[in-house]
């Protein structure tokens, strides 16, 4: 329910962690689509959209920490405008000022900083050279499909993990769930493509504070078996990669382990660790995997949808009807003009729930 306010930022304007407005001269890549714009979220969290995906960012003293690296095609871009908050997290610009000389903001007199004398702020940032950007430290995988994940190489071997004097450099530490990676294994992925660290449990903390708060992982096997909601604790947002996607049905794939079941979990997931604002919108908010900003009623909204989608395609399967009878039937006709063409979506809750050997349908 957050307005669809993306249109309104302009092209070359990015709005930095602490909320103010920086125009920035921006090179984008040679991608006619790679128009990403910069949605500040809450706290440390940024959103980027305009790619296939939504990218979500934290950025602050410890570096970056990025909820899917989006795809192979924009790399370049995306790593150019992650170096571009990067560098935003160390500070906007010092404010030039009149004052000239060591006199300036000398105990008494009237400056817009701290009176420090010489060695005040405002000339350590134009005698110093310009801080580097932070270096993306960590990136979580959500799930496998390449839109989100296949820029991780390039991105991750852009990115640093500190290890002590003598040791190389592994690159950004990768985060994705167990069975992720198994997938990955079955399937041959590129070995840069494949997650550094896993987890295997319902949900992970990392070891660390992270730019000042706490972040929560957990898995849910919602669109495949290895997918993964991220929770940063004190800004309170939720990365929620294709779990919940409020422009579409959920792009289930049956074949990586994903079940119309596993997708309601998931966003009950995400409506237990959430807080809605009382009788309003706000409160947490939502990154989705693909379209606008949300709230926990948006979520509850689409959660309501997939259900009622389930129980209507379980009639229908009771009744002996075919793939093809119930897609004729048209069980999801009244949600179609919010979530598009439901085909894909109609084949895989019934191939879920026709599966041999399935008994956990409700
Ligand atoms: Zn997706």
């Amino acid at each position: 329910m957050i307005a669809r306010s993306l249109a309104v930022l302009p092209t070359a304007t990015l709005i930095g962690v602490a909320g103010t407005l920086v125009t920035a001269s921006l090179t984008y890549g040679q991608d006619a689509d790679a128009d990403l714009r910069v949605l500040p979220v809450r706290g440390n969290v940024v959103m980027i959209v305009g790619a296939a995906s939504n990218l979500t960012v934290s950025v602050g003293v410890d570096g970056v920490f990025l909820v899917d690296p989006g795809s192979a095609a924009l790399a370049d871009t995306v790593l150019a405008k992650v170096r571009e908050i990067g560098l935003g997290a160390v500070g906007a610009p010092a404010r030039m000022t009149t004052c000239v000389g060591p006199q300036c903001y000398a105990p008494g007199s009237a400056g817009p900083y701290t009176p420090y004398g010489w060695a005040n702020p405002a000339y350590n940032a134009v005698i110093s050279s310009p801080a580097p950007a932070r270096p993306i430290r960590w990136i979580v995988q959500t799930t496998f499909d390449r839109d989100h994940i296949g820029a991780t190489g390039k991105l991750a071997a852009a990115g640093r993990t500190f290890l002590g004097l003598g040791k190389a450099d592994p690159g950004a530490t990768v985060f994705g769930h167990e069975n992720l990676l198994r997938r990955m294994g079955q399937l041959n992925a590129p070995p840069d493509l494949r997650p550094t660290e896993t987890y295997d449990r319902e949900t992970y903390k990392l070891s660390q504070y992270v730019n000042g708060e706490g972040i929560q992982l957990y898995h849910a096997a919602a669109v495949t078996d290895g997918d993964t909601l991220v929770h940063f604790r004190f800004s309170d947002v939720i990365s929620a990669g294709d779990v919940y996607a409020p422009d579409r049905y959920p792009a289930i794939d049956v074949d990586k382990g994903g079940s119309v079941q596993g997708v309601i979990d998931g966003l009950n997931t995400i409506i237990d660790v959430a807080f809605p604002e009382y009788r309003s919108q706000g409160g947490t908010m939502i990154v989705p995997g693909h379209g606008r900003l949300s709230d926990t009623a948006d979520v509850a909204i689409y959660r309501n949808m997939v259900v009622i989608v389930r129980d209507r395609v379980l009639d229908l399967i009771a009744q002996g009807k075919s793939l093809e009878q119930i897609k004729a039937a048209r069980p999801t006709l009244d949600f179609d003009g919010m979530y598009g063409s439901p085909g894909p979506f109609i084949e895989a809750v019934y191939r879920d729930l026709t599966r041999v050997g399935r008994t956990d349908h409700r």
